[in-house]
């Protein structure tokens, strides 16, 4: 048995999205370039699978499981660069699949990076008990999420639950999947924010209506100081704040939607952290483009407001309120208030 498997070690937490059900863990190898990683048995992966994994997400575990628990394996549905394991049948041309593989064109384009031809494999659990009690028996250590992505040696793997928030959760793990396919040594700020980004449906353009409300609200209050160096700063060990969620959000929607410049700086950025995992910080970049970053990321924030907020009012007093609900986005809840899927039993 390699070093790998038997060696064992505590799982490094690295960040925490209250909004997506996404927690990220990490153990060692999460730096090993894709290339380098080697295909393992399944059955090995989930004897190790505490110990040697990037994880982002959750879990949540309050029933004992009353049958061996296993991960859905009866279909098993290929949609490149997805499989997709179920014990549900899921029809191949789904929306959501549909989506979901468009969107790593999306982030390529979006982003200036190549296409990884890499897999990201999606265990698709058909409820919140049969997700809670695979939780429960293989990971204890985890908190109460809906969904997650890991990274381990050898594979990109999500794991999420069918139900009313699975395409918001699907987008948001399949991005994390799709920059980890691409992107080595990706700082843990940036990997939150451009899943936050991208978790919302196409044609939105990353307008993601929780995050916007809550940078919005702190804006308002007088209470929003943003600081991208800090961000960068965090410790790979530490679990983001739902206000560092919606502030890594903020920072990449500015980035890719206040102009050209700043656009390509996140391009070059990202191409530069390709090669070198030490390449100057965004902020640094940001510097050397803009006189004061802090204050044109409040002023865009607050002119998406200013644009969201006749908008709203517009929709809500058509024909069709369905059309002001977000897709997948319960309504009568705001951003922070709420609760994961389930929770720890
Ligand atoms: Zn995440």
């Amino acid at each position: 048995m390699d070093d790998w498997a038997r060696t064992p070690f505590v799982p490094r937490k690295l960040g925490q999205s209250p909004v997506n059900g996404c927690v990220l863990f990490t153990g060692r190898k999460r730096l090993a370039p894709p290339s380098s990683r080697r295909q393992w048995p399944e059955e090995v992966f989930l004897r190790s699978m505490p110990y040697a994994m990037v994880l982002l997400a959750g879990l949540g575990c309050s029933v004992l499981p009353t049958r061996p628990l296993s991960l859905p394996s009866r279909y098993t549905l290929v949609r490149e660069p997805l499989v997709v394991y179920s014990d549900f049948p899921v029809d191949a041309h789904h929306r959501l699949l549909d989506e979901l593989v468009a969107r790593r064109t999306d982030i390529g384009k979006t982003l200036g990076l190549p296409s990884s031809a890499e897999r990201a494999y999606i265990y698709l659990f058909e409820s919140t008990e049969r997700f809670k009690r695979f939780m429960r028996l293989h990971h204890p250590e985890m908190p109460s999420r809906r969904a997650f992505f890991l990274e381990t040696d050898t594979r990109l793997l999500v794991y999420a639950q069918w139900g009313d928030r699975v395409a918001e959760d699907l987008r948001h793990e399949a991005t994390h999947a799709y920059m980890h396919a691409i992107v080595p040594n990706l700082p843990l700020w940036l990997d939150e924010g451009l899943a936050e980004y991208f978790e919302v449906p196409r044609g939105r353009a990353g307008l993601n209506r929780e995050n916007l409300a809550a940078v919005l609200a702190r804006i308002e209050e007088g209470t929003w100081t943003p600081d991208l160096r800090r961000l960068e700063q965090l410790h790979p060990d530490e679990q983001m704040s739902h206000d560092e969620y919606a502030e890594s959000w903020a920072w990449v929607h500015f980035l890719l939607h206040s102009g050209v410049e700043s656009q390509d700086l996140l391009r070059v950025y990202l191409a530069d952290l390709c090669r070198d995992a030490t390449t100057a910080p965004v902020s640094q970049r940001l510097d050397l483009l803009l006189p004061s970053p802090n204050e044109a990321v409040v002023s865009h924030v607050g002119q998406l407001g200013a644009v969201r907020r006749p908008a709203a009012r517009a929709v809500s007093s058509a024909t069709c309120p369905k059309m002001s609900v977000p897709d997948g986005t319960p309504t009568g809840k705001t951003a922070f208030t709420r609760q994961p899927g389930f929770t720890p039993g």
